[in-house]
């Protein structure tokens, strides 16, 4: 558990497009609730690490950033991505650079807020309340891999999926702990271990070896294509969900349009052992369609601050601000994904206004 402080100091990293917006708006937010509740204080340090960094720099981040990082008792980030830098070069360049080393556990929550509409037919708030638990720090964006042969017709690229069982066995428990702190104590693990019979049935046996630890969490297996359909047609069934990198990043951003946009999804990078600070950011990228336009969604971003808070211990602040932005969305002060027309700004306003 966190220690609690008086000050807590977070690295602020707005990164490309719509990131600034969506996080200034966040720590106008978080500061209104610590100012409101009196407890503690948080102290935003702002850090330009950007695509416009590396355009004008060739760096996205500066040599020591694990130094400047640990300084911090956890990170708030927007997102990173530009048009004119390949998406790969950016992704590796800031975000996977920040979480692979320790950050082995995100975690993405996902439910239906009242006063929001899911795309799925008799679908309402409660009806679907999940918590995706993604590896985060190997399997098939190890980075491992080769180019051989460029340009001939015959050009080959591999890329190699890489697990290991210390890796799989520490994310699984992590996801039977949350998945027994929640009231109905159920954990759908999906791998694709049919067509893949290696790294993929290693998940199996690795998960299933732990399950042995956690007697009182009920526990099933899908496969991940099946996964999707469960997902869309029986939501209900499906509580706490464990998966790959690659599977539970792409089940994730489902799980966010069902839940009514991925505009309004939150992520927490864990490093559970606390050697590094832990990263929040919301699950959405840098959307350069709507940057600029006071168009993105800022619910994604609080939500994150949210778990951000809660993480540091501040449960109260955490409470506050996620009662506050149910309460904005309930009174149809809503961004135009959402079907309203608030601006992001706006439904900063609104949350701060609710804040009690
Ligand atoms: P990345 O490549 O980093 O994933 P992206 O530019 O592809 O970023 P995403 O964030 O993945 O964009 O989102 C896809 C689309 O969803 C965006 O182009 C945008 O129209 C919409 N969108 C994403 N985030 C938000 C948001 N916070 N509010 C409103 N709409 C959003
Ligand atoms: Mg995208």
């Amino acid at each position: 558990p966190a220690e609690r402080k008086a000050v807590y100091k977070i690295a602020q990293i707005g990164g490309d497009g719509i990131g600034p917006e969506v996080i200034n708006a966040g720590v106008r937010v978080v500061n209104a609730a610590a100012k409101k509740l009196g407890t503690f204080k948080v102290d935003f340090n702002e850090l330009d690490w950007s695509s416009d960094r590396y355009k004008k720099t060739g760096k996205y981040l500066p040599e020591d950033y694990i130094e400047v990082l640990k300084q911090h008792d956890a990170i708030f980030f927007g997102a990173v991505g530009a048009p004119d830098v390949p998406d790969h070069i950016s992704l590796w360049g800031l975000r996977l650079a920040i979480c692979q080393p320790h950050m082995y556990a995100n975690v993405r929550r996902t439910r239906i807020l009242p006063g929001t509409q899911s795309p799925l037919r008799d679908c309402a708030a409660g009806d679907l309340d999940w918590c995706i638990i993604r590896e985060n720090s190997e399997g098939e964006y190890a980075g491992h891999g080769g180019r051989s042969h460029r340009g001939m017709p015959y050009e080959v690229g591999t890329e190699v999926t890489m697990f290991t069982r210390v890796g799989i066995e520490r994310i699984a428990r992590f996801a039977f702990q949350i998945a027994r702190s929640r009231p109905r104590k159920l954990l759908t693990y999906v791998t694709k271990s049919n067509a893949m019979r290696n790294g993929m049935v290693l998940w199996d046996e690795a998960v299933e070896n732990v399950a042995h630890e956690f007697p009182d969490v009920k526990m099933d297996h899908m496969l991940v294509d099946a996964m999707t359909v469960r997902m869309t047609l029986n939501p209900k069934s499906l509580d706490t969900i464990l998966a790959t990198n690659l599977h539970a990043d792409i089940l994730s951003d489902l799980a966010a349009a069902l839940a009514g946009s991925i505009g309004i999804a939150p992520t927490a990078n864990i490093d559970p052992d606390r050697v590094m600070p832990s990263m929040f950011e919301p699950i959405h990228g840098s959307a350069f369609d709507i940057t600029g336009m006071g168009l993105a969604n800022p619910v994604g971003t609080f939500w994150s601050a949210c778990e951000m808070l809660e993480w540091l211990g501040e449960t109260e602040a955490a409470e506050m601000i996620m009662k506050a932005t149910e309460k904005a969305c309930v009174d149809g002060i809503k961004t135009r994904d959402l079907g309203g027309s608030a601006t992001t700004e706006e439904v900063a306003d609104a949350v701060i206004a609710r804040l009690q």
